[in-house]
């Protein structure tokens, strides 16, 4: 590890890594539930320290953490595959898309790397006892690393999370509480829970660590790509801690003089979820007043990481659009049918963003577009159900045979 500061967001002022837990001391206390977060603190590393360690091939990863790998938690995080997907790009019109799949990390989502980074931060910090709000998958992420790392996790979920969710969570021995309301409301009481009864709160992005915790999927995509900067990323958004959590990835190389440029970053939001997307379209933010939508890990009013979002957003040259429930479902079907991956519908928007790529001309004709799938479909069979029909039984006879060679001959048939 090389040495860094937080550093604010809002006012950019510098700490010292042990002055400061959450946000900003200064711009902090103005931030009020029912607002995004503002005074979010961003890890600043000494960045010409990193230039001068840091050795392809065989990279240092520590030098880009901000915790020291010795209170690292006993669960078992490898590289995602990161893989060209030719069918799938062909089907919305692209040469080369290619695909992240952290629907393969340990508890099934991309929130894994945020929770692993936290309880580290737990471990430094001597703290036995971590409290989240989450639409699901923060809560099953930091239920499965409490669990591998002997922590107790207290978590705020709403009653609505799909029941492998909540399910995860129970069975990794976690504390759920599921709350008669919204994620926004989750959110607001977990902040509640810390500050009158104490523990880490990893809330997302206010606790610092969650940011630096998803850089690792930015790290880890430009070394399988061969050290080579994707041409654009897309990430689909609810509170934007991933989009500012790519973005730092690329943000900490340039500054360590490892790239030359940053990828572009698209901005992926449900239409009836999509404050991140008004706030860049129209420079003004408004909470999204009733986010509902399949994609319960994106559906949002008040994206606790808008400001940082947008700024990343803006800096990467990138851009953001809207995708429906009929569309995120249909693009969850096209990326099983061609890649064999099945991705929750969160992700599954990332894939139907590809189709209004090409058609509005977003992208050039030889750009590379990496896809990031950030959940596991097996989460919520019910929402990919909507769009599938089970076959009826058939006899087990040879009468029931001769059906089902009379359906595969059917043209058009449910194959
Ligand atoms: C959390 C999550 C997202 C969105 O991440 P934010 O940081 O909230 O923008 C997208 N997809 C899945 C599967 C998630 O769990
Ligand atoms: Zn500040």
């Amino acid at each position: 590890m090389v040495g860094f500061v937080y550093k604010c967001s809002t006012c950019q002022r510098r700490y010292p890594r042990d002055e400061v837990r959450y946000l900003c001391p200064e711009c902090g206390p103005a931030y009020r539930p029912g607002m995004p977060l503002i005074g979010v603190l961003t890890a600043e590393f000494d960045y010409a320290a990193i230039h001068k360690k840091f050795r392809k091939p065989k990279p240092d990863w520590s030098l880009f953490s901000a915790v020291e790998s010795k209170f690292f938690p006993p669960y078992a995080m490898s590289p995602t595959p990161f893989f060209h997907a030719a069918k799938l790009g062909a089907a919305f019109g692209l040469a080369d898309v290619w695909i992240k799949n952290d629907a393969l990390l340990p508890s099934g989502s991309l929130k894994d790397r945020a929770s692993f980074l936290v309880v580290a931060e737990a471990n430094r910090l001597k703290e036995q006892m971590i409290v989240t709000a989450s639409t699901g998958n923060a809560a099953s992420a930091l239920a499965a690393v409490c669990a591998a790392a002997g922590k107790r996790a207290v978590i705020f979920v709403p009653q609505t999370a799909p029941k492998a969710k909540l399910v995860q969570m129970l069975l990794y021995g976690a504390c759920v509480v599921p709350v008669q309301g919204t994620y926004d409301d989750a959110f607001r009481l977990s902040l509640d829970y810390t500050a009158r009864y104490g523990g880490l709160n990893r809330n997302t992005a206010y606790h610092p660590l969650t940011i630096e915790g998803k850089k690792t999927v930015g790290l880890e995509m430009w070394q399988q790509n061969r050290w080579r900067v994707p041409s654009v990323i897309v990430v689909p958004t609810g509170d934007g801690v991933i989009l500012g959590g790519v973005y730092k990835a690329f943000h900490d190389l340039r500054a360590a003089g490892l790239i030359p440029r940053l990828p572009r970053l698209v901005c992926v939001q449900a239409k009836k979820s999509d404050a991140i997307h008004r706030y860049l379209t129209t420079g003004r933010y408004r909470n999204a007043s009733n986010p509902a939508t399949v994609a319960d890990s994106i559906s949002v009013s008040i994206p606790s990481n808008a400001h940082l979002a947008r700024a990343a957003v803006l800096a990467s040259r990138g851009f953001s659009l809207t995708v429906t429930d009929a569309e995120i479902l249909t693009a969850q079907r096209t990326l099983a049918a061609t890649t064999g991956v099945f991705a929750e519908p969160a992700a599954a928007a990332a894939v139907a963003a590809l189709g209004k790529l090409r058609a509005e001309s977003l992208v050039g004709s030889r750009d590379q577009i990496a896809v990031l799938i950030t959940g596991h479909g097996l989460k919520d069979v019910d929402a990919a159900m909507k769009n599938l029909h089970m076959p009826a039984a058939i006899a087990p006879t040879a009468a029931g045979l001769a059906g089902v060679a009379a359906r595969l001959a059917t043209k058009g048939a449910d194959k």
